[in-house]
C-alpha cells in the first residue's frame, strides 16, 4: 500500500488527541500540518453560542469532518434516566447535523450493579430510539467497543462481537460500529469479528498500549509505543472492505503537557511507520 503510506489523506486526528488546543487551534493546527480529517470531541463545542458557529468554521478549512464523539451513556438505574440519555443523544444528533460531521461515535456506557447484559439490553433500546432521529439527520451512529477494563462504568459493550450483535439486532442502514485497537487488540475473535462486520465497520481509532499502563484512561501510546500491531488490523478492516480515515485518538496526560504541535508532526511520522 505505498500510496496510502506517502500522504495524509486519510490521517484524521481526534480533537482530545491535542487537548490543549482550542476547536480553532485545532483547525488551524492541523490545517497546517497537512493532516486531512477532524473528529471533534463535544466539550471543543461548548464554548460556542451555537454549535452552528463551529460548523461554519470547519465547513471554512480544508478539513473533513470524519466524526462527533461522542454520544451513547444510555444504561440508567431509572427509566427517567434512560429518557435523559436518549435527550443528550438527540442533542448530539443536532450538533452532528450543524457541524456536518457524517458519523457520531457511541461510547455506550454502563453503570455498577447493573448486570452487562441488562445493561446491553438497554443500550440497544437507547440507540433504536434514536435511529429514526438519525436517519432524518443524515447522521450515522457507531458503536465503539471499549477495553473490558472499563465494563464497571463507561461500556457494558467490550467485544466487536457483542457491538455485531447489536448491530444485526437493529439492522438499519445507520447502525455500524467503530473498532479502535486500543480496545480490542486482544480479542482472539477479532479477526473474525472485522469479517462478520464488512461494511458495516464505519469507523477506525488507533494509538497503541503501553507496558506498564500508568493511568487507566489517559496513559495511551503514540503508535509505535506499544504492544498492538496496527498493521495487521488495518489491514483486516481494510480486507473487510474498510475504506474510510486512520483516526489518531490519544489521551495522554504525558502528550497533553507538551506542545500539541510538536506533537501532530510526532503523531504524522508514527501514522507513516506503523500505521
Ligand atoms: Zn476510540
Amino acid at each position: 500500500m505505498p500510496e496510502k503510506l506517502e500522504n495524509f489523506s486519510r490521517l484524521c486526528i481526534h480533537t482530545i488527541t491535542t487537548k490543549p488546543w482550542t476547536l480553532e487551534e485545532c483547525v488551524r493546527g492541523y490545517e497546517a500540518a497537512g493532516v486531512s480529517g477532524i473528529t471533534v470531541w463535544r466539550q471543543v463545542l461548548e464554548p460556542y453560542e451555537s454549535v452552528s458557529e463551529a460548523g461554519q468554521q470547519l465547513q471554512d478549512s480544508g478539513l473533513e469532518v470524519v466524526s462527533l464523539c461522542r454520544g451513547g451513556f444510555f444504561p440508567a438505574e431509572t427509566a427517567g434516566g434512560r429518557r435523559k440519555a436518549i435527550d443528550d443523544n438527540r442533542r448530539a444528533i443536532e450538533e452532528s447535523h450543524a457541524i456536518g460531521s457524517p458519523l457520531i461515535v457511541l461510547v455506550c456506557g454502563a453503570v455498577p450493579g447493573i448486570p452487562l447484559g441488562e445493561a446491553r439490553e438497554q443500550i440497544a433500546d437507547g440507540i433504536a430510539a434514536v435511529l429514526p432521529e438519525a436517519q432524518a439527520a443524515g447522521v450515522r451512529l457507531s458503536i465503539e467497543p471499549l477495553h473490558p477494563m472499563y465494563a464497571d462504568s463507561r461500556s457494558a459493550v467490550n467485544t466487536l462481537r457483542q457491538a455485531n450483535d447489536i448491530v444485526e439486532k437493529l439492522d438499519h442502514p445507520n447502525l455500524g460500529a467503530t473498532v479502535d485497537v486500543y480496545h480490542l487488540w486482544w480479542d482472539p475473535d477479532l479477526e473474525s469479528e472485522i469479517g462478520r462486520a464488512g461494511s458495516k465497520i464505519f469507523s477506525f481509532h488507533v494509538c497503541d498500549w503501553r507496558t506498564p499502563t500508568r493511568d487507566l484512561l489517559n496513559d495511551r501510546g503514540l503508535m509505535g509505543e506499544g504492544c498492538i500491531d496496527i498493521r495487521q488490523i488495518r489491514d483486516w478492516v481494510e480486507t473487510a472492505g474498510f475504506d474510510g480515515f486512520v483516526e489518531v485518538e490519544i489521551f495522554s496526560n504525558e502528550y497533553w503537557a507538551t506542545d500539541p504541535a510538536e506533537f501532530v508532526e510526532k503523531i504524522k511520522k508514527a501514522y507513516l511507520e506503523h500505521c
